[in-house]
């Protein structure tokens, strides 16, 4: 299990992180969200080991995670850590880099576990292709697969789908996640993209202003975010006499004291996102169909 108490941290003076405290269950999945710049790459760094804590304690089985002033290898097999600039040998094939930790000693095994890992991040026709040749979400794709070779305990994932199209975004996430839940292997997912989250993970955690401001099940945060900074993370939202209403809250009658003006209609497949104004606010609400603009309409809350 993963404790993580009262860690702080800064580069410089600026605190970047102040007072973290949380904890994971082994095989738990927990998504760290937060804007750019918030802070959670170098949460993820400082688990790793990779800086010295200014305070606080990270420990894992309850034996301390300690940084480079403490030890002189970065990083430990039960915990693997694939960065937002994940480096590879890019002279050497695919498979190559994903054996590149295995041992040799059982050549028949690795060959079959490289197989399975190729698999699993779909990258089976590659195999024998030099990582250099590769794009970005190919390359990604192998940093995942060398990460899970070993089977860590724990994994630390930084925006892992960042370079993955969306065509193949879907399914390796669906592999992926699947994979470490049936292997028991706990992970820790640094993200902005709602749907690393939702259906996955077992727990998030929001951070703002170096803090943790929200720390809860996905499902709990987004039926009560409290936070409008929550609310955003999950889609559009309104503000309506202090209660925060996700777009698709809100739906059309034939008459209500609620009346807006269309302004946009925006299609999004089977729905469209309609923005609208009440004097100078702006209502974001769902509907089947598009609305001309200036049409007034007339909302009210789903219960
Ligand atoms: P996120 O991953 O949420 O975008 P980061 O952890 O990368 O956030 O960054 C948090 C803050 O720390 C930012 O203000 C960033 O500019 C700063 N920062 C990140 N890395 C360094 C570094 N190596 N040296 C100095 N400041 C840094
Ligand atoms: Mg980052």
């Amino acid at each position: 299990m993963l404790k993580v108490q009262d860690l702080s941290f800064a580069y410089h003076k600026q605190p970047v992180l102040d007072q973290i405290s949380f904890h994971l269950e082994r095989g738990q999945h927990l998504s760290i969200i937060g804007e750019s710049g918030s802070g959670k790459s170098t949460l993820l760094k400082l688990l790793y080991g990779e800086h010295d804590l200014k305070d606080g304690l990270i420990l894992w089985d309850d034996k301390p995670i300690l940084g480079p002033k403490h030890k002189l290898v970065i990083g430990s097999d039960f915990m693997k850590y694939v960065a937002q600039e994940f480096d590879l040998m890019p002279f050497i094939t695919v498979e190559e880099n994903v054996g590149k930790f295995l041992s040799n000693f059982f050549p028949e095994e690795k060959k079959e576990r490289v197989t399975e890992l190729l698999e699993v991040v779909e990258l089976t026709p590659f195999a024998k292709t030099k990582v250099k040749t590769l794009s970005g979400g190919q390359k990604q794709r192998v940093a995942l697969a060398r990460a899970i070779a070993k089977q860590p305990e724990i994994i630390l994932l930084d925006e892992p789908f960042s370079h993955i199209d969306n065509f193949k975004k879907q399914s390796l996430r669906r592999r992926l996640f699947k994979y470490l839940k049936g292997k028991n292997i706990s992970c820790i997912v640094a993200t902005h993209d709602k749907d690393d989250v939702l259906g996955y993970a077992d727990k998030m955690i929001v951070l703002h202003n170096s803090k943790i401001i929200a720390n809860n099940t996905p499902e709990q945060l987004y039926k009560d975010p409290m936070l409008p900074l929550v609310a955003s993370f999950f889609g559009e939202y309104n503000v309506i006499n202090d209660q925060i209403l996700y777009a698709n809250q809100l739906r059309v009658v034939d008459i209500s004291d609620l009346k807006v003006i269309v302004n946009t209609s925006y299609f999004k497949g089977n729905y469209h996102l309609i923005e609208s104004n009440i004097n100078d606010s702006v209502v974001f609400f769902e509907h089947k169909n598009s609305f001309e603009k200036g049409a007034e309409i007339y909302l009210e809350v789903i219960k």
